[in-house]
């Protein structure tokens, strides 16, 4: 195990050339109960990785030296494939290419942006590598006009009521709840959701996403929770407090 074994936070490393904008990302990622290793370059980024690996990796794409983040990413990935890597894209960046098989990327986000976005990706895709939690200290998602408790998988109303959930629909919600304001293609979710399920065929998403929309909206008809994002798919939008 790492040096560091016994620290329960997970662990996050940023590759970034830029200081001012390596140190402001550790600094807040580490004020979010991350435990954070800034580093400039793909070389500091090896030797670190094979002394303390990390459970997610936050990739500029532009770096200087001849190596990019792509090529970072195809490295890491090659060693985990559990491990998180999300990409750090200019704003002209043809983005397309970015995530998927060619990379290993999980997600992306592009500069500048909101920390609170970026914190949001992190969570989600440390949560889908099956990593850790331990920065998450409230499990609880509002979600339309209910709570969704990822802990003990309950969905209740504000009030307090309890919404009965077929486990297909909490996968689901699950996955809405740890995307939000991303849409979220139908195929994807298909895939992501149904690996347990025997009712595999093209409209099991939209079904689900009916009944759902029925429990957590105010108006199912007008859904502003679970919006459906027009030849994309479907897309989470948590409510603005
Ligand atoms: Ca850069």
């Amino acid at each position: 195990m790492a040096a560091r074994g016994k620290d329960p936070r997970p662990h996050v490393l940023v590759v970034e050339d830029e200081a001012f904008q390596r140190e402001a990302l550790t600094e807040y990622l580490e004020n979010n109960g991350y435990r954070v290793s800034g580093v400039e370059s793909g070389a500091a980024m090896r030797k670190l990785v094979e002394k303390d690996p990390p459970a997610l990796a936050l990739l500029d794409l532009r770096l200087p030296g001849g190596e990019d983040g792509f090529a970072l990413a195809r490295w890491l990935r090659e060693r985990s494939k559990r491990l998180g890597i999300i990409m750090v894209t200019a704003s002209g960046d043809t983005v397309d290419r970015v995530v998927g098989l060619e990379t290993g990327a999980d997600d992306y986000i592009a500069k500048p942006f909101e920390p609170r976005e970026l914190l949001a990706r992190v969570k989600a895709v440390l949560r889908r590598a099956g990593g850790a939690q331990a920065a998450d200290r409230s499990p609880r998602v509002r979600i339309g006009r209910c709570m969704l408790d990822l802990e003990s998988r309950k969905l209740t109303t504000l009030a307090g009521e309890d919404v009965p959930l077929r486990a297909g629909e909490y996968e689901l919600l699950k996955l809405l709840a740890e995307n939000p304001n991303r849409a979220l293609s139908r195929d994807w979710l298909l895939e992501t959701v149904s690996h347990r399920e025997l009712d595999v065929f093209d409209r099991a998403i939209d079904i689900r996403i009916l009944r759902l929309r029925r429990k957590v909206e105010e108006d199912p008809a007008r859904p502003t929770s679970i919006r459906t994002v027009r030849g994309a798919g479907y897309m989470f939008v948590p409510p603005d407090d």
